[in-house]
C-alpha cells in the first residue's frame, strides 16, 4: 500500500473538470501539513464560484493563484506569488492539468487552420514548459531537503519532489491506428504528443536532481472537454490518478501511464 500525497501541491486548470476534482480529492486527502495552490484563469470570475467556495470549506489549506498558461507575465506573476508564501519547504508536486482542444470536435484536417494549431500549442504544450522552467527552483528546494522520503531507497516520488503532466491516450503515436478515427483532433493530439516529449526531457534532465516527471492519461471523463458520453465521473478519474500518483517512483520517471497505472506505449 503506498503512502499518500502531501507536502506543497500547485494544480493548473483547477476551476472546473478535472483539474476542480484533483484540488477537491487532494484537500480531503492531504494531512494539515500539506497546501494546495489551485490556479485559474479568472479566480474572481462566475467560473470560479465552485473553486472559491471549496476554499472556504478548507480554510487555510487552498490557495487560488490567478494562472493563465498561455500567458508568460502571468505565468511569472503566478510563481511569485506562490514563492512568497510557501517557504523553505519548497514544491513537492506540480501537476500541469490545464489544457485546451481546438477546433471543435471532430477536429479534421479541414476544419483545422494554423491559429489553432499554435493556440493549442501554446496552452498545451508552451505553457506547461514555462511552468516547470520558472519553478523549478522551488521543486529543486523541495528535492533537497532533509526528511524521511530523502533517505528511502527509491529516491523520486510525488512527496518528494515531482512533475506530473495530464496527457491523453489520443497521444500515443503506436495506438494512433486505433484511436485516430474516433477522434481526429490534429492539434490536440499533437500538442500532447509534443507534452510526453517534455515529460520525457524533463525525466532525463531531472534524474540528477531527484525530481520526478510522468504523464498520465485521466481516462475518457466526463467534463466539458471529453463531453457527455464519457463513461468516467471526474471523481473515479481522480481517485485513480492520485492513487497513481502516490505510488511512483524512479522507474515511472518519463513515461506515459493511465489513471490506472497501465503504461501506455508513446
Ligand atoms: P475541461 O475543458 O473541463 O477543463 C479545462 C481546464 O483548463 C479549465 O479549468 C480551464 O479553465 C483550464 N484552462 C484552459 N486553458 C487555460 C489557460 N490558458 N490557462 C489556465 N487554465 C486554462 O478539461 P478536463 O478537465 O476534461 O481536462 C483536464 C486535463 O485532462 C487536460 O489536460 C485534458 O487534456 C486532459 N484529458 C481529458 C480527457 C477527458 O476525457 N476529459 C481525456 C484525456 C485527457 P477556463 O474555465 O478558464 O477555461
Amino acid at each position: 500500500m503506498s503512502e499518500r500525497l502531501k507536502g506543497n501541491i500547485l494544480v493548473t486548470g483547477t476551476n472546473r473538470g478535472i483539474g476542480l476534482e484533483l484540488v477537491k480529492q487532494l484537500a480531503e486527502k492531504t494531512g494539515e501539513e500539506s497546501h494546495i495552490y489551485a490556479c485559474c484563469r479568472e479566480p474572481e470570475g462566475v467560473r470560479a464560484e465552485a473553486l472559491r467556495d471549496l476554499a472556504t470549506q478548507y480554510p487555510g489549506k487552498i490557495t487560488i493563484i490567478k494562472l493563465d498558461t498561455s500567458d508568460e507575465d502571468s505565468i511569472s506573476g503566478a510563481v511569485r506569488a506562490v514563492s512568497k508564501q510557501i517557504g523553505a519547504a519548497g514544491l513537492n508536486l506540480l501537476i500541469n492539468n490545464a489544457a485546451i482542444n481546438k477546433p471543435a470536435l471532430p477536429g479534421s484536417l479541414a476544419a483545422t487552420g494554423k491559429k489553432d494549431m499554435m493556440e493549442v500549442y501554446e496552452t498545451n504544450v508552451a505553457g506547461p514548459f514555462l511552468l516547470v522552467k520558472m519553478f523549478l527552483p522551488l521543486l529543486q528546494r523541495a528535492a533537497e531537503r532533509d526528511t524521511p522520503e530523502k533517505d528511502k531507497g527509491d529516491k523520486m516520488s510525488c512527496r518528494r519532489s515531482a512533475i506530473i503532466n495530464i496527457s491523453t491516450l489520443i497521444s500515443s503515436i503506436e495506438k494512433c491506428p486505433e484511436t485516430f478515427h474516433m477522434a481526429q483532433m490534429y492539434p490536440y493530439r499533437t500538442s500532447k504528443a509534443a507534452l510526453n516529449m517534455l515529460t520525457r526531457c524533463q525525466a532525463e534532465e531531472f534524474k540528477t536532481h531527484n525530481i520526478l516527471v510522468t504523464s498520465i492519461h485521466p481516462g475518457w471523463v466526463r467534463t466539458e472537454m471529453g463531453g457527455e458520453e464519457a463513461p468516467l465521473t471526474t471523481q473515479d478519474s481522480v481517485v485513480g490518478m492520485l492513487s497513481v500518483m502516490s505510488s511512483l517512483s524512479n522507474k515511472d520517471s518519463g513515461m506515459l501511464l493511465d489513471w490506472q497505472g497501465n503504461m501506455i506505449p508513446w
